[in-house]
């Protein structure tokens, strides 16, 4: 695809958006950055760009700003079903999203990541892993960093890591990453997609491209994921906490071991993993899955994944206090999650939970709640549904906190030596606090205050 020269129209000015539009504009693209938004609202900075040549539409879009346009490339945040969208595809415009456009203009190979859940936390391991081939590693995508950025400052003997999420998928058409991993799919973002299905195709265009010389890392023990196998051209590699495998990465005997092109090793014992939970451990199986294809030994995996600590807010050990452990895990925004947190530890578990209540069904949450935690401690919107549903459940030991300074002061006055703090609410935070980020980062300052 040829950029240069072409009339583009980048919709969304978030991350990805303002990268793409300067990354276009500097290899002589003609650019137009817009969003519906006010300019003052806008929460980045706008210099560069504005000082690289990219024009500026925001407020009222139009469809003027479509005339002419060769290109449409939009942000994750932008349905493809959007009406600006439909709208240039129906003047014949191409639409793609700022993952493919990344793509062409990568000249490194890209290794990519998706799945519902478990994509930060994989591509940050996978990146530690493949500094250990010598390479430079850049990673972009959905963490923060973006992908078109990282693409233009690889260079052709470089690795690109991609965490990929469904709606960067939707926008793309030749995207062809070298080597690309399928963690989970659970039904998630349907007020996006529509169903189940349109978010499993939004998927299945991670590996659509793929041909015979490239590789698919597939979890094993999802259903829907190991089926995927069947429409592969590339090679298949399954990873799998359950069954042993005839190729793959598997458990024997407690410990992870690879089976590829005939050759078997012992990578490390499952406990020797710092990031807590069986989800990790399929995180580091398929972080490995990378790492056995592109040649490196297993015991420069073992090293790494022995030294790795969890990716802040997710099951994140934060300290001890008195023989108590103290875990931020803010991230858990939903029930689903914070049933992985606590699956995650024997027992003794005070669960601080609650926040912005997302109304989903509490069955299993309580559940494991009832069989983990020795104390439920509630903050924020949800808790009287959250109370409502524990008691139902016969959980009795519950304390409401007016703060998350309450909760934490709470949690340290009951807490006794080898039981465990765990912050997994379960639920957003926006009642109480900007983003999870800001509601982990206070607990671990409420934690590091109890030191004191
Ligand atoms: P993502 O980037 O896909 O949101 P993260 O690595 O940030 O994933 O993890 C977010 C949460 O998802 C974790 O706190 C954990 O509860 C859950 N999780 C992580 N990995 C997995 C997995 N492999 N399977 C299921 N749930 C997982």
């Amino acid at each position: 695809m040829i950029f240069k020269n072409k009339k583009i129209l980048v919709v969304g000015a978030g991350i990805s958006g303002i990268s793409v539009a300067k990354v276009l504009q500097e290899i002589g693209a003609q650019v137009c950055l817009s969003d519906s938004k006010k300019i003052e609202d806008v929460n980045h900075d706008l210099t560069g760009l504005i000082d690289s040549g990219v024009s500026l539409n925001f407020g009222e879009q139009g469809e003027a700003i479509l005339v002419d346009l060769d290109y449409m490339i939009i942000s994750p945040g932008i349905s493809i079903n959007a009406p600006l969208v439909l709208a240039a595809k129906a003047k014949g415009i191409i639409v793609l999203s700022e993952v493919e456009v990344a793509f062409q203009l990568a000249q490194a190979p890209i290794l990519a990541v998706t799945g519902t859940n478990g994509k930060t936390t994989t591509t940050t391991l996978l990146s530690s892993l493949l500094t250990q081939t010598g390479k430079k590693v850049h990673v972009g995508g959905n963490i923060g960093m973006a992908l078109s950025n990282e693409a233009i400052l690889a260079q052709a003997d470089d690795l690109i890591i991609a965490e990929i999420s469904s709606f960067q998928l939707e926008g793309v058409c030749d995207f062809k990453p070298h080597i690309a991993a399928i963690l989970n799919i659970t039904p998630d973002h349907i007020d996006r997609h529509g169903n189940l299905e349109n978010y499993q195709a939004a998927k299945e265009k991670i590996f659509a491209q793929q041909d015979e010389n490239d590789f698919l890392v597939l979890n094993y023990d999802d259903t829907k994921v190991a089926k995927l196998a069947a429409k592969s051209k590339g090679k298949v590699l399954f990873f799998s906490t359950k069954a042993t495998l005839r190729e793959g990465i598997f458990l024997e005997n407690h410990q992870i071991v690879s089976l590829f092109d005939g050759e078997k090793n012992i990578i490390c014992h499952k406990d020797d993993l710092q990031i807590k939970g069986e989800h990790n451990i399929q995180n580091a199986m398929a972080a490995c899955a990378f790492g056995i294809i592109l040649g490196l030994k297993a015991e420069v995996l073992a090293k790494v994944l022995k030294e790795f600590k969890s990716v802040e807010h997710r099951i994140e050990f934060v300290d001890t206090i008195n023989g108590i452990e103290y875990y931020n895990d803010s991230k858990a925004t939903n029930p689903e999650s914070a049933i992985k947190a606590l699956e995650a530890f024997a027992g003794g578990v005070i669960l601080l939970a609650g926040g912005h209540d997302k109304m989903t069904d509490l069955t299993q949450f309580m559940q494991e709640i009832k069989k983990k935690t020795v104390c439920l401690i509630l903050i924020g919107e949800a808790t009287a549904r959250f109370k409502e549903n524990a008691l139902k459940h016969k959980i009795d030991n519950i304390y409401t906190a007016t703060s998350m300074e309450d909760a934490v002061a709470y949690a340290h006055k009951i807490a006794k030596i080898n039981q465990v703090v765990l912050l997994s609410p379960a639920c957003s935070s926006y009642d109480m606090f900007k983003n999870y980020e800001e509601r982990g980062k206070v607990f671990k300052q409420l934690v590091k205050n109890l030191k004191r």
